[in-house]
């Protein structure tokens, strides 16, 4: 190494300085941590030193601040809020639904102390931890009998596995669905021990194949509401209440896996009709699945409702304890399932049901107004202009509903979308939104009134951050 290479990484401040200089800006940081930081931000001064001989590596603000952003990097959660500014409503990728403030006011009262989730206070003896939802569950859907485990993909595999293990289950060619995550409705039914029997073909199935199918070691008709794919032309499937009809007339079991369960009737908000869970009950199928996190709205569970009989025999299945729901998720269930007795209440009170119902009207008045705060932080460069988008239902349900929406169009001078789309997701809060005619777009269905500062903040953060990098030979 030269000797003037060797003086210049002489110049690099000691980790004792920088622990010296960091302690009062990061008060209350674990010391473990503020050593990592300085640590690390020398080394990376050093490294860069070696490979420019830039000697502005190593002054010591420029250290000083790169092990601050270590350490407050280190301090931050990994699981964060984020803005979603993507028009999708049951975003997977995002934590699927939020949830009311009075179900997080439930998690919290009943999740700070004690609880009797397992306890039955009448007998003073154990209790059943789902008995806590059944009779809600029951009444909101008209079922006989009710049971929530861990989530939607687990309650098919428990009800399969408890109700089908080593007999057939006949399926529609066009219902063998695969769900995002790596769910397909063939590989579930191999890994519980039920063999699958296709019937009919991708687009067309009628009540004979069923019929047809049907023999010695059938255990079910299992129908799988196809969520994610839409089979459109010359098409025919059979209804729950045909194959219920069936299944009951020759003594075997129907069952329906319905994706994203509803327990409000959508198409008087202009929705392509879909049949609700109460729907999937009264028309006589043993066994009904859904998601507590798709369309309903509450937290990711799986909830199974059906025949008395039928769900004993999940209930006794052992693997039922694998998939149990934990007491967070199901004050959360219970407190968004009370929120339905009410539908009209729900349809403003469930996030999930009023961004999914929001007039466009309102959601353009929350664009216009998001625009009109972000003209008036007078960003140099940005341009907001309020354009007319189509927001998605998301997860996996109706992909072919349209929902006309309003977003806000955001340009910076000199820099990419994608550079803004970069930065704004870097930002804190993250801030998701989607590119679409060279603009990034925040639609405004997915924003709720809190969201709007956080936005502007971020947004400010992210221009600011454009403005100033690729300006200084330090920027990373
Ligand atoms: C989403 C979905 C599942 C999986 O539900 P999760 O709650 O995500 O586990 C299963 N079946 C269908 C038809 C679905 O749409």
């Amino acid at each position: 190494m030269s000797d003037g290479l060797q003086d210049l990484l002489c110049n690099l401040p000691s980790v004792d300085r920088l622990l010296a200089l960091l302690g009062p800006g990061l008060a209350g940081a674990p010391r473990a941590l503020l050593i990592r930081g300085a640590r690390e931000a020398v080394e990376a001064a050093r490294r860069r030193t070696l490979e420019t001989r830039d000697p502005r590596h190593t002054e010591e603000t420029a250290v000083l601040e790169e092990a601050k952003r270590r350490v407050r990097e280190a301090l931050r959660p990994n699981l964060r809020r984020v803005v979603n500014g993507t028009g999708v409503v049951v975003h997977t990728n995002l934590g699927r639904s939020p949830l009311a403030p009075s179900v997080l006011a439930f998690i919290e009262e009943t999740a700070s102390g004690y609880s009797n989730l397992e306890f039955d206070l009448k007998k003073g003896g154990r209790g059943i931890r789902y008995s806590v939802v059944e009779p809600l569950v029951k009444e909101l859907t008209g079922a006989e009998a009710a049971l929530v485990v861990n989530n939607n993909a687990g309650a098919v595999f428990l009800c399969l596995k408890a109700l089908a293990e080593g007999r057939e289950v006949v399926v529609s060619r066009g219902e063998l669905v695969e769900i995002g995550g790596a769910f397909r409705v063939p590989d579930v039914m191999a890994q519980s021990g039920a063999l699958l029997r296709e019937i009919g073909t991708t687009n067309r199935t009628h009540p004979r194949d069923y019929e047809a199918a049907i023999g010695e070691n059938t255990a079910m008709l299992l129908k799988v509401h196809t969520s994610n794919f839409a089979v459109v032309g010359f098409t025919s499937s059979v209804s729950m209440a045909e194959v219920a009809g069936i299944a009951k007339r020759r003594g075997i079991l129907a069952m329906e896996d319905l994706g994203s369960g509803n327990l409000v009737d959508f198409s008087a908000y202009g929705f392509a009709p879909e049949p609700t869970v109460q729907d999937a009950v009264a028309s006589g199928a043993d066994v009904v699945c859904f998601s507590g996190d798709k369309m309903l709205g509450g937290p990711q569970a799986g909830i199974i409702v059906g025949k008395n009989e039928v769900l004993d025999r999940v209930k006794h299945h052992p693997l039922n304890r694998a998939l149990r729901i934990d007491k967070l998720t199901l004050a959360a269930l219970e407190a968004t399932l009370r929120l339905y007795r009410d539908p009209r209440a729900a349809l403003e009170a469930v996030p999930v049901l009023a961004m999914l119902t929001a007039p466009e009207t309102r959601i353009r008045r929350r664009a216009q107004k998001l625009a009109a705060r972000l003209h008036s932080l007078g960003i140099p460069g940005l341009e907001v202009r309020v354009v007319r988008v189509t927001s998605r239902v998301g997860g996996g349900a109706l992909p072919r509903q349209d929902l006309p929406s309003a977003a806000c169009s955001l340009t910076l001078s000199g820099k990419s979308a994608a550079r803004l789309e970069e930065a704004l997701r870097g930002g804190d809060p993250p801030v998701i939104g989607r590119i679409e005619n060279g603009g990034l777009l925040l639609d405004a269905r997915t924003l709720t009134e809190k969201d709007i500062p956080l936005a502007l903040r971020a947004v400010r953060a992210a221009c600011q951050h454009l403005a100033a990098s690729g300006t200084g030979p330090l920027a990373v």
